[in-house]
Parts: C-alpha cells; sequence; structure tokens
C-alpha cells in the first residue's frame, strides 16, 4: 500500500489517477497537486462518480512545479514514496530536485525540455544519475507509451528474439477523428514543438537530419489501416540506440492527416507556431502559447472520439536461431473504449497507464534500483503482463515488414 503525489491534471494525469483508483492493492492514497487545482477536483469528483468501489483515498492540492521550494514543502507535508510527473516537460528537472531533497522517489513521461529553446535531450537529466544513486533513490524516465511502451518493446525484441538487432522502427498511428477541425491530442505547445521541428533519425553512429515532415511513407497499422507516416525525431530514440549498441539505423514515425498538416502550415506561417515571445498589448506572449488557449483541450476531445490507434516497434536482425528476422510488436486501442472506462481519449489513455504501471513496478520492487534510468534497461516481462492485465494487451506479428527500408 503506497501513496503517491501526481503533478499535473491534464489528460494524462487524469487516466494514471483513475487507473490508481482502479489498483487499489498498490495504491492507497493519492494527492493530485497542480496549478489549476478546480483540474485536480474534477478528476477526483469524477473517480468518485465512476470508482466509488475504491479503496485509494485522492486528496488533492495546489503547486507550482516550477518553484522547489513549494514542491518541497509539498512534498514533506504529504510524505509520499513516489512523486509521479505528468505536468510538461519543463518541471522535470525542479521536480528532480524537490525529490531529491526530499528523499522519495521519481517517475516522469516525458524528457526536460527548456521552455526557451525547442529542443529536447536526455543529457540534463542523465546528470541526475550520480544524486540519485548516491541517495538510493530511483528516477524512471519517459514511462508513458513512446516514450515508455516502445522502449519496453524493444527490450522484449532484445530479450526474447533477437541476437542482434540492426534495424529499429517505432511507429505511430492515430487513426481516430475527433470531428475538430485542428486539435492536438495531447499538450498543444509541446505537441507542435515536436512535429514543427526538424526531422532526425540515426544510421551508422550519426545522427541524419530532415526538414519536418520531408520523409514519409505509407504503413499498414494492422487491424487498423494503412496510414501516411513521416519521420520525425523522438526522445527515445536517443536513449535506445544508447542502450542497443548492435543497432545501424533507428526511426520514428507518426501518422499526419493532410487536413492536420494543411492547417499546421498555415499556422506555422504566419508565425502562430513561434516559441519568441511579442509584444501585445503591454504584455509579453509567445504565440504558441496563445494559440494553445484557442485550440481545443486534449482532453475535451475524449467524448466523441472514434477510431484506433497503434503504436508499436518492428526490429530487423539476427533472430535467436542466427538467421535473419523480422519482428513486429504492438498494441491497438480504441478510443470510445477508453472514454467508457475512463472518460478519456486513446492518447491520453496509453500514456496514462503505463505511467501507472512503471509506478507500480518501482513500488512493488520490481524494478526499483538506485538511479536515473530509461525504461528499456529494465526488464520488460513484468511490464508486459502487466499492460496485458490494466488495459494495453501486447500482439505480437511474425515475419512481416511493415515498414519498408
Ligand atoms: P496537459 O497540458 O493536458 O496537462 C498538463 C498539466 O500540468 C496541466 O494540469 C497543467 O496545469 C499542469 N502544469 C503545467 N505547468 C505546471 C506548473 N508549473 N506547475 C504545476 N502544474 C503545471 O498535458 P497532457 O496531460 O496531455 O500531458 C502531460 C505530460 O505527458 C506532458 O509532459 C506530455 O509531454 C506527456 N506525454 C507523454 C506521452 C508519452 O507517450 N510518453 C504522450 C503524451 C503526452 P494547468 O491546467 O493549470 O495549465
Amino acid at each position: 500500500m503506497s501513496k503517491v503525489i501526481i503533478i499535473g491534471a491534464g489528460g494524462v494525469a487524469g487516466v494514471t489517477a483513475k487507473k490508481c483508483a482502479q489498483n487499489d492493492a498498490v495504491f492507497s492514497e493519492v494527492l493530485i497537486a497542480t496549478r489549476t487545482v478546480s483540474k485536480a477536483d474534477k478528476i477526483v469528483a469524477e473517480i468518485h462518480q465512476y470508482f466509488p468501489q475504491s479503496k485509494c483515498k485522492f486528496s488533492t492540492a495546489t503547486v507550482d512545479a516550477d518553484n522547489v521550494p513549494a514542491l518541497v514543502k509539498l512534498i514533506n507535508d504529504f510524505r509520499p514514496e513516489m512523486v509521479i510527473n505528468l505536468a510538461l516537460p519543463y518541471q522535470d528537472l525542479t521536480i528532480m530536485d524537490a525529490c531529491l531533497e526530499t528523499g522519495v522517489h521519481y517517475l516522469d513521461t516525458a524528457n526536460y525540455e527548456p521552455k526557451d529553446v525547442a529542443k529536447f535531450e536526455y543529457s540534463w537529466q542523465w546528470a541526475y544519475q550520480d544524486k540519485f544513486r548516491e541517495k538510493g533513490l530511483m528516477a524512471l524516465l519517459g514511462c508513458g507509451f513512446d516514450p515508455g511502451a516502445t522502449q519496453a518493446m524493444t527490450a522484449h525484441h532484445a530479450k526474447h528474439h533477437f541476437k542482434e538487432i540492426h534495424y529499429l522502427d517505432i511507429v505511430d498511428c492515430n487513426n481516430g477523428n475527433h470531428g475538430k477541425a485542428f486539435a492536438t491530442n495531447f499538450n498543444p505547445e509541446i505537441n507542435i514543438r515536436e512535429i514543427t521541428a526538424n526531422g532526425r533519425y540515426f544510421e551508422n553512429g550519426e545522427w541524419v537530419e530532415t526538414q519536418p515532415l520531408e520523409i514519409a511513407q505509407d504503413i499498414y497499422y494492422p487491424n487498423v489501416a494503412t496510414r501516411k507516416s513521416f519521420v520525425l525525431y523522438h526522445e527515445e530514440l536517443e536513449s535506445i540506440v544508447k542502450h542497443f549498441p548492435t543497432i545501424k539505423r533507428a526511426r520514428f514515425w507518426m501518422t499526419f492527416g493532410e487536413s492536420y498538416i494543411k492547417h499546421l502550415n498555415v499556422l506555422e506561417g504566419i508565425g502562430m507556431t513561434s516559441i519568441e515571445p511579442i509584444e501585445f498589448r503591454g504584455q509579453q506572449i509567445a504565440p504558441i502559447e496563445f494559440l494553445k488557449a484557442v485550440l481545443p483541450a486534449p482532453e475535451s476531445l475524449a467524448a466523441n472520439y472514434t477510431g484506433q490507434t497503434c503504436i508499436g516497434v518492428q526490429a530487423k536482425g539476427i533472430g535467436l536461431d542466427g538467421q535473419p528476422k523480422v519482428h513486429f510488436v504492438y498494441n491497438v486501442k480504441d478510443h470510445a473504449e477508453c472514454y467508457r472506462e475512463v472518460q478519456a481519449q486513446g492518447v491520453s489513455y496509453t500514456t496514462g497507464v503505463p505511467a501507472m504501471i512503471g509506478a507500480m513496478l518501482m513500488l512493488q520492487g520490481t524494478w526499483k534500483q538506485p538511479g536515473v534510468w530509461n525504461v528499456e534497461q529494465l526488464d520488460p516481462d513484468p511490464f508486459f503482463a502487466a499492460m496485458n492485465q490494466w488495459g494495453l494487451p501486447i500482439n505480437e506479428l511474425a515475419g512481416v515488414e511493415l515498414v519498408k527500408d
């Protein structure tokens, strides 16, 4: 039985909190702390409405997660075993600092990104390695779906299917329809920064830079659809190629519809996606922050969302029998089914469930070890077992090359 603090009260936090409510054998008390406390209160009200049988106790608090002393006070008052950070990547380091100061474990779903530079990489968080190890604390980085489950899928390939992985393709398809002209499925600011940045993939020991959405191919997503998919840079590529040095090429593919790209091009063309602040009526505002305020909140898309997500990892290389092999591991999730279960759309669901699972495996001791860890460094077997149990069943497809060279 464990006490945890969840920081943030957006789409992902709502799912993780509801999954903690379902898993009350592990989670006994959860404090949801965020900037706008009414959002946390709404999640707790929904938990009382939809999960009245849960024995897990929920409470809420206001916190500014950019402020280390405020976080330290919050943690010292509640005394959790760990903090699940589901705020934004900008808050990762302040929350890690507060965890170190108060002696509690840490988990997040996205790597640190400075607010004023559209750049994300693990170096800032990997620099905490010695501090966490020396204090006997664990920090688990990027335990959502991608990053997160995709790294467990890579570890599963390496453990159960391949002597050597040579080519790795992570594929992320959202074949859903929310009925809006333009909206993002998770935090718009983070999402748009990711997509409008240059693409990048790893080949023969080097990073190859591309224009945004320059490389595309049609990919068949089993039981879902064939969809045009684009190479973009995604953070787990950095840690995967570090931890699996046999990989010669690693790419990340994501689907985007024509209408989405058209809107994005226009918004970019007129400067609305810029992170450079402009002066407006005496105030400094980054256009992308204003755009975020105009766009639908990701959690508001859930009620009418139809269709499925399909996220998986294709590996190619030398199988355990010494023969060339291609293998695909994936999950398919239905948006409407997510809504029926936890009043959320599929993208929040596929992120929030692995966050609960990662926290559970840390609290139970299965994954717990001092230091800063990426998901692919840990045993994928208990994670897969929990994914199957908690709503994200894993499928495998042998011998079919879905992503072409
Ligand atoms: P939302 O924008 O819906 O929610 C973010 C929450 O964090 C909001 O409640 C926000 O408060 C709160 N917050 C932001 N800044 C602060 C602060 N300084 N102090 C306290 N609270 C703060 O985002 P999502 O739920 O969609 O995403 C959550 C995280 O999950 C993000 O880091 C995102 O990058 C990551 N993610 C990871 C994925 C994966 O597969 N690994 C996939 C999708 C998302 P307020 O409402 O007041 O603004």
